[in-house]
């Protein structure tokens, strides 16, 4: 039988997709509307509602009333811990729903949703750990410099109403990154969840509902980057941006926000590198590291994937044999299946894009080792593109330079620790890498030469407390911890004659 996604949506009752402003679901009001398209076999799974011009308007309306004249931001700190706390817990007493969700909408295999870091878990636990913070945010009291004696405070402050838009690729933890630090904070908050993965992010909103979260407090408002992503950047009323996705659209937002001088934080794409040094414990495990990264789960459509393996000359070629040899790990299929490990691409024109850069890589020199085509048969009716090792990569080509968000691995060999040094940063990115040695002060040297916003040696992981972010190109800000929840609020200074 044919794979279908259909039996799926039934089972997890996904039907019409609505917008939910001011506490209310509603349909678009221009009639608007957006097929959801599964990518593991093409068919309409569901329309959704999209928001118009004028629904982002009612939804940003509905937050600055809620901000400016709603309980919210000004409620005793125990009571609004209490309500993100309750929010923590809905979230994970549907776990397992907003996973399957979240696999029906982009094609995220089950065997990987539960996979911490992208999972409904680490949702609530963001929702759980910025609780935490509501009872701790304050500010501090500085002497009198000079003249007159005098008390001098720092008040944090919520910044008041937050546009969060987020992509399709783990939409349970990108919303929780931007919606606990908002709502911990005081602020009020419209969410624009991707148009290509909107489904858990519709069921998260039934929660906050359920959650007794006061209206107009947390709106949804679904749809692509235009009409509603662009109404939203430019809308008068709105005092922050936090965005994750594109570089593309990260620039775009930059310019919007410029008109109102709004606050922002941009989360976007990654080249990232994982140095692997010859004093690595093992290269079979260092081979797995490096292709399983970019073929397992997500199949590479991560911000944090190392789609660059640097590998010192003296293990380079066995690495790549063996990394090529890991390749047969993936599987792709109903993503509902546990033995299934990958996911398709999101889309197809992702699919053309990919193929585009493989083209490329094989046009510019690199050596095509496996992959660089696509599965046949029934997968043939959705996004796949098979494993695909690139060997004698040099870090100028388009391979080693442009996101991909695909299962491709580009491997590219260097002489010594300098070298590594200087093309693991020969990049407009700096998001995320990683140092694979068994050499501390070598290990320590690396990472604080890399400039990346994180840096995971032999080991790395996503935890709501750890800032997360890009230098260069890969963002501004950081979410997670003190850094991501202060990101939220305005510093107000108060001097006090005395
Ligand atoms: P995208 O930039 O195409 O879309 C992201 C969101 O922006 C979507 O909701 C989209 O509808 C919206 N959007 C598009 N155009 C807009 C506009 N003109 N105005 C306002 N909103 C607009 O990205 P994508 O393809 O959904 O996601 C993939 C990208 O996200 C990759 O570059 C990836 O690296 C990045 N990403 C970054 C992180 C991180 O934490 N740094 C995490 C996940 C994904």
């Amino acid at each position: 039988m044919a794979l279908s996604m259909l039996s799926y949506r039934d089972k997890l009752n996904v039907g019409r997709g609505q917008l939910y402003i001011n506490g209310q679901w509603r349909d678009s009001s221009d009639g608007g509307t957006w097929k959801h398209v599964s990518p593991v076999t093409n068919e309409v799974i569901t329309e959704l509602a999209v928001g118009s011009a004028e629904d982002v308007d009612l939804a940003v309306k509905a937050a600055r009333r809620a901000f400016d004249e709603g309980p919210w931001p000004r409620a005793r700190a125990k009571e609004r811990r209490a309500a993100i706390q309750r929010l923590a817990e809905l979230v994970a007493a549907h776990g397992d729903e907003l996973n399957q969700l979240q696999t029906l909408e982009n094609g995220m295999p089950v065997s990987f949703s539960s996979y911490y870091a992208v999972s409904s878990e680490i949702a609530a636990d963001m929702f759980d750990h910025h609780a935490g913070w509501v009872d701790k945010l304050g500010g501090e009291t500085l002497p009198t410099y000079t003249g007159n004696d005098m008390q001098v405070l720092t008040l944090r402050e919520p910044v008041g109403v937050v546009a969060a838009i987020i992509p399709w690729n783990a939409p349970l933890m990108l919303l929780a990154q931007k919606v606990a630090p908002a709502l911990a904070a005081g602020c009020t908050v419209v969410l624009k969840p991707s148009e290509l993965a909107s489904l858990s992010s519709l069921r998260f909103a039934g929660l906050v509902a359920e959650a007794g979260i006061p209206e107009g407090v947390f709106n949804l408002v679904p749809g692509p980057g235009a009409p509603t992503g662009e109404a939203l950047i430019a809308h008068p009323l709105v005092d922050k941006v936090t965005f994750t996705g594109s570089r593309l659209v990260g620039q775009r937002i930059l310019e919007a926000s410029g008109k109102g001088i709004k606050r922002v934080s941009l989360e976007l794409g990654g080249k990232s590198p994982s140095i692997f040094f010859a004093d690595v414990d093992s290269v079979d495990l260092a081979a797995m590291v490096a292709m399983g990264m970019v073929t397992i789960g997500l199949a590479g459509q991560g911000c944090a994937c190392q789609t660059r393996a640097l590998v010192e000359r003296s293990i380079y070629e066995e690495l790549v044999e063996k990394a090529a040899a890991m390749a047969s790990m993936a599987t792709y299929g109903d993503p509902f299946d546990p033995s299934v490990t990958s996911a398709p691409l999101v889309t197809q024109r992702q699919v053309d894009k990919v193929m585009g850069l493989i083209g490329s890589a094989a046009d510019q020199g690199a050596r095509l080792v496996c992959g660089g085509d696509r599965p046949e048969g029934d997968l043939a009716l959705g996004n796949y593109v098979n494993p695909t090792l690139f060997a004698d990569v040099d870090n100028s080509m388009s391979i080693a330079q442009e996101e991909i968000f695909g299962p491709v691995l580009a491997v590219i060999p260097f002489e010594d620790e300098e070298d590594a040094i200087r093309i693991a940063n020969d990049t407009d990115y700096g998001l995320a890498a990683g140092v694979y040695t068994n050499d501390v002060k070598r290990a320590w040297r690396v990472a604080r030469a890399l400039r990346a916003g994180t840096v995971g040696i032999n080991d790395y992981a996503v935890m709501p407390n750890a800032p997360f972010g890009g230098y260069k190109q890969s963002g501004v800000g950081r979410e997670g911890g003190r850094a991501g929840i202060e990101a939220f609020t305005e510093m107000k200074t108060v001097m006090v004659g005395l």
